[in-house]
């Protein structure tokens, strides 16, 4: 096929997203002309630390918390760690606990930290197993708990980020709650995607980062439900509320609330109309690629994201030829790409090393057009079939 001008199509929103105008708009006054440290009392200061609350007060509001219940952090791997060292260090602290429980699917951020606290803070770590489609059944949390008294706390991602499986958070957190173990979820690929009602989710600790729905990249944030023992790790002064010490960064916070305010305002339609492109490039990848299928589930899964493995063809000579042709693409998580390795959250869902290594993540966002995704389609079975064709 000839291509006149090479497009520039970006399909790995789950990798991060463009910072969006109205954004841009909300920040832009908070680093040169409205720039005072918000714990100053003078008026510069103060009109910073209204901005700082007004952020704090819409976050809250949008997860369906308490302002005083908002972290913001450096990133989303900063909430994580936050949450996990945290309620961990505190429980043991109090109680003894010294187990965590997790899935072995979860983002390094949360999968590392947990191997962290096993190999240089003494827990144990209990790792529950997912089903093909990187799913985990609650039963299966709820039978690792036991009584809960040995367990420090639990954390199960509410999306995955390489095969948008959906986790049944909810209930795992009701049993939790019953218990009195502290748990956490990781929301970072699910903000702006699902609801972060954290009453319904029964969570007391979830983790959000600004650059996964079109905010800036740095800052993310932490709910943590008012009563849960934790111990910072940044330590320093008395900022959020002495459990993250350092200077706030007003107008990241500032980006973060506008950000997650469209994001959930546009959040019903703008999935519905993702679900239609992504369902239509799905549809079109499975029926004309041989040897590719779906991983992840087809329908509990995240309304723009769409992961396969292509048999036979290694992700980067894809990634290459789709790039050379426009088109923005992964292989799964960020971080994984450009590591040879092929990914643990494919291995825990039972692929064999050689056919993970196989592995392509489309995840769609606000510039798709339904153009795209047909030049996407048309494109990789271009690719895959130049791939087969010279080896
Ligand atoms: N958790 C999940 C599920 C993610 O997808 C990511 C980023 O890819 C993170 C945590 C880390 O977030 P950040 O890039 O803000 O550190």
């Amino acid at each position: 096929m000839l291509h006149t001008a090479t497009p520039s199509i970006y399909l790995d929103h789950s990798a991060t997203t463009p910072v969006r105008p109205e954004v841009m708009a909300a920040m832009t006054p908070y680093f040169a002309e409205f720039y005072g440290n918000p714990s100053s009392i003078h008026a510069v200061g103060r009109r910073s630390g209204a901005a700082l609350t007004r952020a704090r007060r819409t976050v809250a509001e949008l997860l369906h918390a308490r302002p005083g219940e908002i972290i913001f952090t450096g990133c989303g791997t900063e909430s994580d760690n936050a949450a996990l060292r945290g309620l961990a260090l505190a429980r043991r602290a109090a109680t003894g606990a010294d187990r965590l429980i997790t899935l072995p699917i979860e983002h390094k951020a949360v999968l590392y930290t947990a191997q962290d606290l096993r190999d240089h803070f003494g827990f144990r770590l209990t790792l529950v197993p997912v089903d093909g489609a990187g799913r985990v059944a609650a039963a299966d949390v709820i039978a690792a708990l036991g009584d809960g008294e040995d367990v420090a706390a639990v954390s199960v991602m509410l999306a995955n980020n390489e095969v948008g499986t959906i986790q049944p958070v909810a209930e795992i957190g009701a049993r939790c709650r019953e218990l009195g173990v502290p748990f956490h979820t990781d929301a970072v690929q699910a903000a702006g995607r699902l609801s972060l009602n954290v009453e319904e989710l029964n969570v007391d600790a979830l983790s959000i980062s600004a650059h996964k729905f079109y905010g800036p990249k740095g800052v993310g944030a932490l709910y943590l439900r008012d009563g849960t023992p934790f111990l910072p790790f940044m330590t320093g002064g008395s900022h959020e509320r002495g459990r993250r010490a350092g200077t706030e960064n007003v107008p990241l916070a500032v980006g973060l609330a506008e950000a997650l305010t469209l994001a959930e305002a546009e959040r019903p339609a703008e999935n519905e109309r993702l679900r239609g492109l992504r369902d239509r490039l799905i549809g079109r990848i499975l029926e004309e690629i041989d040897g590719a299928q779906l991983t992840g589930p087809r329908a509990e899964r995240l309304a723009h994201h769409a992961g396969f493995i292509i048999e036979g063809v290694e992700a980067e000579g894809m990634l290459i030829g789709l790039d050379l042709a426009g088109v923005a693409a992964s292989s799964g998580s960020a971080c994984s790409s450009g590591s040879q390795r092929p990914s643990h959250v494919l291995e825990a869902m039972g692929y064999a090393p050689g056919l993970a290594a196989g592995a392509l993540r489309l995840s769609l966002g606000r510039s798709n057009a339904p153009a795209d995704i047909e030049y996407a389609a048309d494109t990789l079975a271009e690719v895959v079939g130049k791939i087969r064709g010279s080896s």
